[in-house]
């Protein structure tokens, strides 16, 4: 009576680590098309940021950075910056 409670319990154990595997296998192959489907590139919350020497607008993450007089002044370029700061 003791091992063929061992072995259900043992029968169990497997069964619940084959169906974690099978979810998770499952999750992993639709997993990134869904999120995919719904994201498209930059997020709508990012407030994009114009260059003041050409005009072009940037992210903020990924632009160059200035900060005068308090408030940072974002740039596509560094030649931009450049020529920005020569004024
Ligand atoms: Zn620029």
């Amino acid at each position: 009576m003791a091992r063929f409670l061992l072995l259900l319990v043992l029968f169990s154990v497997i069964a619940r680590i084959f169906w974690s595997f099978l979810e998770g296998v499952v999750r992993g192959a639709s997993g990134p098309a869904t999120q995919g489907g719904s994201r498209g590139g930059t997020p709508a919350s990012v407030k994009m940021q114009q260059c003041p020497a050409c005009g072009t607008y940037v992210v903020p993450g990924k632009a160059i950075s200035s900060v005068r007089s308090g408030s940072p002044i974002y740039f596509d370029s560094e030649k931009c910056r450049a020529e920005y700061e020569s004024r």
